[in-house]
């Protein structure tokens, strides 16, 4: 069978391009191609890097009071959403080019709903009559809302490796992960980039994580040297590898197995695992190899300072293991950003800006994820009913949304900025911000920057929480 599959566009504030590494799509393609299919893939938002700038939903005009338009300095937020690729029209146009006989559209979040529907509707514009099929982790959590949109012929929810099986040629006991290398559009300081992912799943239960609902709590691996050869097939040597595991630390023998046969095999090579390792699990000898095998960089996370929050999420902490690791790191000049959820069930402003204080006393720059509901976490089983919105543009973690209802958008945005400037006072590019910094400290309100060069305007961010932004200003009297 000749298949496009197709990763859509995506509209949001901004992309990453580990993002858009399409592990998942590429899963697929493997599978079926392994069974004999013609499969032609089409990573969209990274398609010739095209950017345009649709208006604003009217689900997200309660940010419109938020958006500054042409803010650029190192305290800013947000100010324009893009749809990332080609127009949904031309993209229909390029995967139906070939003449396939079916088309697959991946959705690798709920909140990109809306997209992977527009993309269907786009083909059945062209192709009234060729068969459409979605998954990914999207379907996964609301196959419903797929189903009821009435655009696709098969909803498929789940991991590929069992959700693929009725396929003509898939076998029944076929790999239960399916090694996957995928070369990253961007360079690593210069060095070819790749990305991967070593296992699936995770035995932890933190209650804000969904990743269980599509991968399942079965911790899976594959085999080292599978990667190893697939890396070396690319006939390169000094090269990143970016490993997006959502929890590489809950094998470490399995881990460390495969990073020194990475090492011996590839000296010149470096790793990050930008997805974050669980400190927790991470001892200080641990680290050590990892940095000896080539680790140039950690995202750790700490998810919240306040054990209390943290235990009705299931979740432990050990700060003060946290704060040797990082003086560990800092020793050996590693960059750290270890990161924290913004708006978990039970956070207040204090626990917020008691969580900044903390990392802003630390060898680390801040990274901050705004809380964002996934259907079939506890307390949002059924979007579009009770108080819980449908529209999946709300579940972005850039859309703010107050989820918990402890934490307003406005108090989202200043905790978003709050870390930015926290950050900017702790680099050395904070010289060149003085006047900028000065102000906040001085006024404890938050300021920005529109413009540039001569054009360069300073004006004080509207709507902000002034009261938080006290609170963590007090840290740096
Ligand atoms: S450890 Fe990470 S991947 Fe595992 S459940 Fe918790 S947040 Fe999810």
């Amino acid at each position: 069978m000749k298949i496009s599959l197709i990763q859509p566009p995506v509209r949001d504030f901004y992309q990453t391009p580990h993002r858009h590494s399409a592990l998942g799509c590429f899963s697929v393609q493997k599978i079926l191609e392994t069974a004999g299919h013609e499969v032609k893939f089409y990573n969209f938002p990274v398609w010739q890097k095209q950017v345009s700038t649709p208006p604003l939903p009217t689900e997200l005009y309660y940010l419109k009071p938020f958006l500054i338009p042409g803010e650029n300095g190192p305290v800013s937020w947000f100010h324009q959403r893009k749809h990332f690729g080609p127009s949904f029209e031309d993209c229909a146009r390029v995967a139906l080019k070939n003449n396939p006989d079916m088309i697959m559209i991946s959705c690798f979040a709920w909140s990109y709903a809306e997209e992977a529907a527009s993309m269907a509707r786009a083909i059945r514009r062209q192709a009234p009559g060729i068969p459409i099929e979605v998954g990914g982790a999207g379907p996964s959590v609301n196959p419903g809302w797929f189903k009821g949109s009435g655009l696709f012929d098969r909803v498929r929810t789940g991991q590929a490796e069992i959700n693929l099986k009725d396929f003509p040629g898939v076998r029944e006991d076929s790999q239960p992960v399916t090694p996957i290398v995928s070369p990253v559009e961007e360079s690593f300081h210069g060095k070819p980039q790749f990305t991967t992912m070593l296992t699936r799943g995770c035995t932890a239960r933190c209650s804000f994580c969904a990743n269980y609902l599509t991968l399942g709590r079965e911790f899976r691996k594959t085999a080292a040297d599978t990667i190893i050869k697939m890396l070396s097939d690319y006939g390169v040597e000094e090269f990143h590898l970016d490993m997006e595991d959502d929890n590489l630390l809950v094998d470490p023998d399995y881990f460390t197995d495969f990073l020194e046969r990475f090492h011996r095999r590839f000296p010149a090579a470096t790793l990050s695992a930008e997805n974050g390792l669980d400190y927790q699990k991470l001892s200080l000898s641990l680290a050590g190899k990892l940095i000896d095998w080539g680790f140039v960089k950690f995202n750790l996370s700490m998810a919240s300072a306040d054990s209390e929050i943290l235990a009705k999420q299931k979740r432990s902490s050990r700060l003060d293991h946290l704060s040797q690791l990082l003086i560990f790191f800092n020793d050996r000049k590693i960059p750290v950003i270890t990161y924290f959820i913004c708006g978990l069930q039970g956070d207040t402003v204090d626990s917020v800006c008691r969580n900044m204080g903390f990392l802003a006393g630390q060898h680390t720059e801040i990274g901050i994820s705004p809380f964002y509901a996934v259907p079939g976490l506890p307390g949002f089983e059924h979007p579009g009913t009770g108080n819980q919105p449908e529209s999946p543009v709300l579940y972005c973690g850039s859309s703010v949304y107050p989820w918990n209802g402890n934490l307003t958008t406005a108090q989202l945005i200043t905790a978003f900025r709050l870390c930015r400037l926290i950050n900017l006072l702790k680099s050395p590019a904070t010289e060149q911000w003085k006047e900028l910094t000065d102000r906040i400290i001085t006024e404890d309100k938050l300021y920005t920057t529109t413009g540039k060069g001569q054009k360069k305007t300073l004006l004080e961010v509207p709507h902000m929480d002034n009261e938080m932004t006290r609170k963590v200003l007090q840290y740096f009297k």
